[in-house]
């Protein structure tokens, strides 16, 4: 029998999201149910229910930081037991047999992985995310929360966490590297706390000053404005890797690659519906690279919770109830967010 449990869903592109219940499936052999105890809210929360990206059904639940315990296992499952400190990202399934399946890499699954919402899922349902009370998921997509990390701060790493994360150690953020982070938002703190983490000189590179003081305490060396366009000549050439972290199209991209130095990469994890106007002659100049980079493996989101667990990096969040969420949501797209949002789903 499935299971009806409270949710905030949006109704349509265009109106608020509204309290509502939504049916969760029978817990199948080799699923986990959980109890979400804090859900974050991601910018692409947003540009999902807006209709940003494309067209979806409503009415949609969204949530991909999920952060709670496990309250039964099917019966196949021997990984999760009830009581568990669990959390679930932005994917649920995918092939798993694919070339990038097999190497870990189900988030570049050559057949697109199940999203945590607003995706079809293998019964021909649409995938209903974390703004719930529980949720059900495959045993192969759940990740662990070490003890070090509280739910509520365990939920942002499950996106904003992983989605730096990842561009970070495979373009080897670390000792000797100058990184820069454009966008102070939910995953652009998370990628200066990381970058750090792993030893790298992090800049802060955000429309203005007013948070500047909050970088410097994250750890970075210097923190720059880009609405001074002396930013731009001071800091020409200089960074080995840079993490755009940016949701809108609306920047100066070719100003900002040319703060690339000799081999430098550019990687846009910001998803701005529209395309970006790179110019090839400024990748010319320091043989510099224009990248993307989509959330992370499952293997790779645990091995970043436990790298968080151990150099003590957390989300600063502000939480709040359900009955906020919309306004949150505004406060977002203003760029009013120290630095993530997380609901608090026992207000649902
Ligand atoms: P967010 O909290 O809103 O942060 C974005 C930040 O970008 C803002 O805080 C602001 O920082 C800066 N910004 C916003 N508009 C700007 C503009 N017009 N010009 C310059 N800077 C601007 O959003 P988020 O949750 O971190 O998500 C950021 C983007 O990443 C979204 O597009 C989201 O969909 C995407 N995303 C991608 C992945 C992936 O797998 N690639 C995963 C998660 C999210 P300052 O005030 O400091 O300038
Ligand atoms: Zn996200
Ligand atoms: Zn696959």
């Amino acid at each position: 029998m499935p299971t009806t449990v409270r949710a905030y869903a949006a109704p349509s592109a265009t109106e608020p999201l509204v309290p509502t219940t939504i049916e969760r499936r029978d817990v199948g052999a080799n699923d986990v149910m959980i109890a979400i105890r804090y859900a974050g809210i991601c910018h692409s929360d947003i540009h999902t229910v807006r209709g940003d990206w494309g067209a979806i059904a409503y009415p949609q639940v969204v949530g991909h930081e999920i952060a709670g315990e496990v309250v039964e296992v099917g019966a196949e499952v021997t990984s999760f037991a009830v009581g568990d400190r669990v959390g679930v990202g932005c994917m649920v399934n995918s092939c798993r047999e694919c070339e990038n399946c097999r190497a870990g890499l189900e988030n570049y699954c050559a057949k697109g992985n199940t999203g945590t919402y607003a995706s079809v899922d293998r019964d021909g349902t649409i995938t209903q995310g974390g703004y719930s009370t529980h949720v059900v998921v495959d045993k192969d997509f759940v990740l662990r929360i070490p003890e070090a990390i509280p739910y509520e701060a365990a939920a942002p790493l499950l996106c904003a966490g992983i989605t730096t994360y990842s561009p970070l150690a495979h373009w080897n953020a670390g000792p000797g590297k100058k990184v820069a982070v454009v966008g102070m938002g939910g995953l652009g703190h998370m990628a200066v706390k990381i970058a750090v983490a792993m030893g790298a000189d992090v800049t802060v590179l955000s429309q203005s000053l007013s948070k500047q003081a909050d970088g410097l305490a994250f750890g970075a060396k210097d923190y720059y404005a880009t609405s001074d366009r002396e930013t731009f000549r001071t800091l020409a050439s200089t960074f080995d890797l840079i993490i755009n972290t940016v949701s809108s199209a609306d920047l100066d991209i070719n100003a900002y690659l040319k703060l690339l130095r000799l081999d430098g990469t550019m990687v846009n994890v910001g998803a701005p519906p529209e395309p970006l106007p790179v110019r090839v002659f400024t990748l010319f100049t320091n043989r510099r690279s224009f990248a993307g980079s989509s959330i992370g493996g499952i293997a790779e989101t645990q091995e970043m919770l436990d790298f968080c667990a151990e150099h003590g990096v957390a989300p600063e969040i502000e939480l709040i109830s359900a009955d906020q969420i919309n306004e949150a949501y505004e406060r977002v797209l203003r760029s009013d967010v120290r630095y993530r949002f997380v609901i608090d789903t026992a207000t649902l």
